[in-house]
């Protein structure tokens, strides 16, 4: 695939919600649409944290083991 595909104008999407990091409260995930639950580190405090998109809520998470 070409690169050029690959990149999107997030402008062009409609945002609908911002998640704040439970921790630093300085790191966000902005959706578009989502929804469920993710599981992804914060990009500023590199915490791990559980972004819930039906609640548009983050927790504090922990993992046992990592699944890659
Ligand atoms: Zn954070």
């Amino acid at each position: 695939m070409d690169i050029e595909d690959m990149i999107v104008d997030l402008n062009d999407l409609t945002q609908d919600g911002v998640i704040e990091c439970p921790y630093c409260h300085k790191g966000k995930t902005y959706t578009y649409s989502a929804k469920g639950k993710e599981s992804s580190n914060c990009h500023i405090c590199r915490r791990l944290v559980l972004w819930d998109f039906d609640q548009m809520k983050a927790y504090k998470a922990k993992a046992k083991k990592y699944v890659s």
